[in-house]
């Protein structure tokens, strides 16, 4: 409901998908190692693999039809289950496991309209923690270290990008600090660290601006002015993986979940046989 209020489309995406896919995106080559085995039939030329990531799913559905500014922002919502290979002793509780959900989105956007589908981003994400009864959080804007050349893209796309980033915190009302060399490899991040009733911290949501992607698949719009532009992509997560949200929710209320989260919400416990 807070997604749909927000013109968010939601979408479901296969739990398995080509790993060409993959290939293009460059999650094979980084998640491969700690995959389940990818699944081949014998009269089938393709071969497939369990989904890592939801962003290729929700790239191949803007790429479905030809987009133009009119389309943009297309907000693409799943709340798409992803598997990982985890050793078993590395298995733990709800935090980590083999498949979890996120709830995923990707906003395709043009670079007029980042700093204000930032915003809209930044009031979601407090919105879903101060309704969980999680009020103590603060931002990391994650930016690029210079000295370092693992980033890749226009760099002056990227200042722009944090300067976006920046704007729409200021704007959001959040308070953030700046990591130098904390940004993901093909854009700044903003990532919400929570702290729980025992002050410990968690880090929970995410925003990542991504020039890579869009790159990679050669996605398109027809702008304002008749000619093809390169959209933004954000990748945004504010539980991050549900099962891991759940498990901090339990610590965070030590089981005792307000009312209206609580899966037994009452219960009545006759003491005589006369009050059955
Ligand atoms: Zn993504």
């Amino acid at each position: 409901k807070a997604q749909l209020d927000r013109g968010y489309l939601p979408v479901i995406t296969p739990h398995i998908g080509n790993i060409e896919l993959y290939k293009t995106s460059g999650h094979y080559e980084k998640y491969s190692k700690d995959q389940f085995p990818t699944i081949k039939l014998e009269d089938d030329k393709e071969e497939y693999m369990l989904k890592p990531m939801n962003c290729p799913h929700h790239i191949a559905i803007y790429d479905a039809e030809p987009r133009s500014y009119r389309d943009l922002p297309l907000r693409l919502a799943e709340f798409g289950t992803v598997y990982r290979y985890e050793k078993s002793g590395q298995l733990n509780g709800l935090t980590r496991v083999r498949g979890f959900t996120v709830d995923d989105s990707h906003l395709f956007v043009t670079p007029e309209q980042l700093e204000e589908e930032f915003i809209g981003v930044i009031e979601l994400i407090k919105y879903v923690f101060t309704t969980m009864g999680m009020s103590d959080f603060e931002a990391r804007l994650g930016v690029n270290d210079p000295e370092s050349d693992k980033y890749i893209g226009d760099m002056n796309v990227w200042a722009k990008g944090i300067a976006a980033i920046e704007a729409a915190a200021n704007a959001a009302d959040m308070p953030y600090t700046i990591e130098v060399g904390e940004a993901a490899f093909y854009g700044p991040k903003l990532d919400f660290m929570v702290r729980d009733v025992l002050k410990r911290e968690w880090q929970l949501g995410t925003i990542q601006v991504d020039f890579n992607l869009p790159e990679r698949f050669e996605l398109e719009y027809t702008g304002e002015d008749g000619e093809r532009h390169r959209p933004i992509m954000i990748h945004r997560a504010p539980f991050g993986s549900m099962e891991r949200f759940i498990g901090v929710l339990i610590e965070h209320f030590n089981g005792a979940f307000p009312l209206w989260m609580a899966p037994v919400q009452v219960m009545m416990v006759p003491i005589a046989d006369r009050h059955i």
